[in-house]
């Protein structure tokens, strides 16, 4: 998500091949149409209108990195670092550099994701709320996009199936678009900030949809090449084996995540960043291979801090 010096150099140089490659197919293309006893005057127009597309190949190219460039050489306001310090532990318990490219990639998500308030209002806290779920569970991999998602919806409460705040049917907290949700994510606001509170102390929606959408990217683009294979295999084998018996299932655990094995992922995500402690007591095994394919350790982060990860 970060534009690092290689990823820039990695983006000129495939660019550059971009460009080449358009400049070429257009002008042979225009070539072949060539009328005959019109060659010299012709030919330069094609090069010309081949060098053109291929400027503009390379401009499409460049575009996201660029777009990111400026976006992480612009300052980070004060407030927004204050939001942050006040209600995301996990911001709070990183060191400076990390604090930095935290900052960071939240800047690039609220550039390019959309946060709406759906009949309801929304500030800095719900945008910030909703960058911090994105960027918690891919804080450890250096190259990863939500390339699927283009906006998250804010509703003012729960919602029922038909995406309806009123009623008594309403138990869903959050959504991660599929379908005709496509690029869509749906969080209630009341379920986002308590799950940067200490209202639930392994739930938060955030992270939970984030985790949802993790696992959708993964499946059509491949995980994160930081995430070992034997990691990823030995929890497929565990999942497996897990919701197989869901009446030994291990009481520590939301018993939603025995719903099927993506809300087992979900579920477990959030419990691995907002209760990082209680699960390595409960189940040191479980959160060795969670820290294996995040290739993060919260436990430890918060441990180093002074702060609680559920304040
Ligand atoms: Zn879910």
């Amino acid at each position: 998500m970060l534009v690092t010096p290689e990823i820039d150099r990695r983006n000129r140089r495939s660019s550059r091949w971009v460009a080449g490659l358009v400049a070429i197919m257009v002008t042979s293309l225009a070539l072949l149409g060539m009328p005959v006893g019109h060659a010299p005057g012709y030919a330069a127009g094609c090069l010309f209108f081949g060098g053109l597309f291929g400027l503009g190949a390379y401009w499409l190219s460049r575009r996201k990195c660029r777009h990111r460039l400026k976006v992480m050489n612009r300052p980070f306001p004060a407030e927004w670092a204050e939001i942050l310090n006040a209600r995301v532990a996990f911001y709070g318990a990183l060191n400076d550099a990390d604090k930095d490219r935290f900052r960071k990639l939240a800047q690039i998500f609220l550039s390019e994701v959309r946060v709406t308030g759906i009949r309801t209002e929304i500030d800095d806290t719900i945008r910030l709320l909703v960058a911090s779920s994105a960027v918690i569970p891919i804080f450890g991999f250096h190259d990863w996009d939500y390339s699927r998602l283009g906006e998250v919806l804010v509703y003012p409460d729960a919602f029922n199936d038909e995406y309806q705040t009123d009623g008594d049917d309403r138990r869903i907290l959050g959504l991660t678009g599929l379908a005709s949700l496509s690029g869509v994510m749906i969080l209630s606001k009341p379920a986002l900030l308590a799950g940067y509170s200490g209202a639930f102390a392994k739930e938060n929606v955030g992270i939970h949809e984030f985790a949802h959408l993790l696992e959708q990217e993964a499946e059509s683009h491949g995980l994160p090449a930081e995430v070992p294979y034997d990691t990823v295999r030995e929890w497929i084998a565990f999942v497996a084996r897990e919701l197989k018996d869901p009446q030994h299932s291990r009481t520590h655990i939301n018993e939603y995540g025995y719903t099927n094995e993506h809300e087992f992922f979900a579920v477990l995500t959030e419990y691995f960043f907002k209760s990082p402690d209680t699960l390595k007591q409960q189940d040191p095994k479980l959160y060795d291979m969670l820290r294996g394919i995040f290739h993060q350790d919260p436990a430890s982060l918060f441990g180093h801090s002074r702060r609680s990860p559920t304040h």
